[in-house]
């Protein structure tokens, strides 16, 4: 259906490639590419639609890499990829490993890039990892099953990854540990949620609060989350531990507004896989219920990743949740696809500037520009401003000036527990900062 070889030819093929790029004994990358949310695609849109999809990325893969290389299907959402040319291409000192990474990343840049199938605008994404030839296998099958185990790494570390194979390590059985003791986590009661402050620039109040998740590990102490999610995103795990957060979180919300801090919102981060759960809404309306939690009060936190996957049913997840009366915000701003077009499609409240830039206004021109113009374009939109991850006078003194309605970071206060929180909110007011 795609044009392109399968499995049972791979072998063949390979030997052809070594043939012809071999002779001076170059390296030659194998690439394993998994395509994301591809059966989802599937299952929603249709067969027929999936297959035109199908279709489409062999051809833009076998464009991608040129006609001289090999792109296989090897499975339903899977290919590999061998760029017998590269190797070739290298002069005899240079390390093919610097090359390979920017191929990997213009690919899965390629890849993200929409779809137009039979007029609906479809987003995918991929993961890849890469095997090289003679290093890491000298036959095909070997190639693919190692580039399959680092394909499965990157997965692991979210969207749009990629990952050379590294033969088994002490990381990759502790990365099995960490799984192992993940899955226990909830039961033996290790997890606990921080509260970060998130505050009204002009009136310098408390106006919300961001729910984020921290594991204490018997024996490893603190883990970031940063580490974990990825982790429990990858196993399904994060379903259940999202799911404690999120009553942890409006409970104590609701807890609270009962000492008389009536309007603190509590934002939420929701994951890719949370997301894209099937009964997302009814299981927040439950929680909403059980803890007798204002919906207006709720603020769920949402990477652009999670929302591109699939757009259709994503607006109407959210248009779901709005009709809820829950606010949504766009975590991380900036850094992943920042498509002006579906700001205006996607029914949020309220845009979170990522750190990055956040961290560089005060010195770079050009973050300061971008900063500035992200905060007015909101505006015009109708939606509210936060900036995250301000951590020095100067970065909230751009950002007050250039009418950012909020701020995050380590100025006003880290993540605490909900102990300290409360005692933030009795103190009120940040009357200390200008
Ligand atoms: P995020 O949603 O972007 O959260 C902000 C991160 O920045 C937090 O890291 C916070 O501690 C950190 N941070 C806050 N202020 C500052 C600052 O001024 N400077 C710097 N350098 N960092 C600051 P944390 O808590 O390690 O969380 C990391 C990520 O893990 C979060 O990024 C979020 O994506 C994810 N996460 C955390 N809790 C949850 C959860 O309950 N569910 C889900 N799905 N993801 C979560
Ligand atoms: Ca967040
Ligand atoms: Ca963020």
């Amino acid at each position: 259906m795609t044009g392109l070889p399968n499995r049972l030819l791979l072998s063949e093929r390979f030997h052809q490639v070594l043939a012809e790029f071999n002779q001076a004994h170059s390296p030659i990358p194998v690439l394993y590419l998994d395509i994301s949310q591809f059966r989802r695609v599937n299952s929603t849109l249709g067969y027929e639609l999936g297959d035109h999809l199908l279709k489409t990325m062999a051809e833009r893969l076998q464009a991608f890499v040129g006609f001289r290389n090999l792109v296989v299907r090897l499975g339903d959402d899977e290919f590999a990829i061998i760029i017998g040319t590269m190797g070739a291409e290298l002069s005899e000192v240079e390390d093919i490993q610097p090359a390979i990474a920017r191929v990997a990343q213009n690919l899965l840049w390629a890849i993200s890039q929409p779809f137009t199938v039979q007029d609906r605008t479809v987003f995918l994404t991929g993961c890849l990892g890469i095997a090289i030839y003679p290093k890491d296998g000298s036959d095909i099958d070997t190639l693919i099953r190692h580039a399959d185990i680092a394909m499965h790494e990157a997965k692991s570390q979210g969207n749009s990854q990629f990952k050379l194979y590294q033969p088994i390590t002490e990381i990759t059985s502790d990365q099995l540990a960490l799984e192992a003791d993940l899955r226990y986590a909830l039961k033996r009661s290790e997890f606990q949620v921080y509260y970060q402050p998130q505050i009204n620039l002009k009136t310098k109040a408390i106006t919300g609060a961001e729910a984020l998740l921290r594991w204490r590990h018997p024996q490893r102490g603190m883990i970031s989350p940063a580490e974990f999610i990825p982790l429990a995103e990858s196993t399904g795990l994060i379903v259940p531990i999202g799911a404690w957060v999120l009553q942890t979180a409006c409970q104590q919300a609701k807890l609270w507004q009962s000492e008389g801090f009536d309007n603190l919102q509590i934002a939420v981060n929701l994951s890719a896989h949370q997301f894209g759960q099937p009964k997302l809404c009814e299981a927040i309306t439950r929680t909403l219920q059980r803890t007798g939690l204002n919906p207006a009060l709720l603020d769920l936190e949402l990477t652009e990743s999670a929302l591109v996957q699939d757009v259709d049913s994503a607006i109407s997840t959210l248009k779901q949740l709005r009709s809820l009366s829950i606010r949504v915000s766009v975590d991380d701003f900036g850094t992943g696809y920042s498509s002006l077009s579906y700001l205006q499609r996607f029914p949020f409240n309220t845009l979170k500037i990522d750190r990055t830039f956040v961290k560089s206004i005060s010195q770079d021109a050009k973050s300061g520009a971008i900063t500035t113009a992200i905060i007015q374009m909101a505006h015009q939109l109708q939606l509210q401003v936060i900036a995250e991850g301000v951590e020095t006078q100067a970065e909230l003194d751009f950002l007050s000036q250039h009418g950012c309605d909020l701020a995050q970071g380590y100025l006003f206060s880290p993540p605490v527990s909900a102990e300290a929180f409360t005692e933030l909110l009795y103190r009120r007011a940040w009357s200390s900062l200008k």
